[in-house]
């Protein structure tokens, strides 16, 4: 039976009090999940350290959304791997396609953001994902192969177990994104685990949670989920609020469920 994965990057939003809020209506339910459920949950920066107190006995995982290149030194405005251990992240999302796109984040500098996250103990959740041209141009696998062998060049067989990948067609996110359709997703998540196998061998590749990420909502989430090489979903707008995040949970304890009487 797979373990499932679920969890949200809020991006830049909510205030303060938005937080509290959002941490006292969901423990409840975060502290009951089946344990084959994995959740986690990406706040923005300031954040981190109030999510990760306030859900410090539900299992939920917190994490950054992301990370400077280098450890320390004159990179004015960002935060290093060690900070984010220190403010008790234990996940380091890299390379989602907004940071790509808007924050110059290259193949090269999320593969030097793996190593360092690896280093300090931090579980790297490597954004991977073709552009609509990529799409349409047919070389979909070839955009993913390339992206994950780069993000894991001279990741060692050791370490490749703490890494978690999530396929995110760049057609497929935020507002304007067309949600992937289940074939699409798992053609991706193939491509992904076949990467793996071409760098570590079946064994090691299995052991590397693959996410589907994209307009993931509460029509889709199960048939998502009951994909071979899906092993949990990372989820923008449908988990901003709380509710939304709650009855995914729901859905994905339902197909745990139904792993268990299959
Ligand atoms: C994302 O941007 O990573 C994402 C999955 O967003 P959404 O679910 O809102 O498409």
């Amino acid at each position: 039976m797979k373990k499932i994965w679920l969890g949200s990057s809020w991006k830049m939003n909510k205030t303060q009090s938005d937080v509290v809020r959002y941490c006292e209506f969901i423990k409840p339910y975060l502290s009951a999940v089946d344990v084959e459920l994995q959740t986690f949950l990406v706040p923005p920066f300031p954040y981190v350290k109030q999510v990760g107190s306030s859900l410090a006995e539900t299992g939920c995982l917190t994490g950054v959304q992301n990370v400077g290149f280098e450890s320390a030194g004159p990179f004015t405005g960002e935060i290093s791997v060690g900070m984010a251990k220190d403010i008790g992240a234990t996940l380091v999302e890299i390379g989602h396609s907004e940071r790509r796109e808007w924050f110059g984040e290259t193949d090269a500098t999320v593969n030097k953001k793996v190593k360092l996250s690896l280093l300090e103990g931090l579980k790297p959740l490597i954004c991977v994902g073709d552009t609509i041209d990529e799409k349409r141009w047919g070389v979909t696998a070839e955009s993913i192969s390339r992206q994950v062998k780069i993000a894991l060049h001279t990741v060692s067989a050791d370490l490749v177990s703490q890494v978690i990948i999530a396929y995110e067609p760049v057609w497929a996110i935020g507002e304007r994104g067309l949600p992937a359709t289940t074939e699409e997703a798992e053609h991706g998540l193939s491509a992904v685990r076949l990467a793996l196998i071409e760098l570590y061998g079946k064994t090691i590749a299995e052991k590397v949670p693959l996410l589907y990420g994209g307009s993931v909502n509460i029509h889709n989430a199960k048939m998502l989920l009951r994909q071979q090489n899906i092993d949990g979903l990372f989820v923008g707008r449908t988990a901003w609020h709380p509710e939304g995040l709650l009855r995914l949970i729901r859905l994905a304890s339902e197909v745990i469920e139904e792993q268990a009487y299959a």
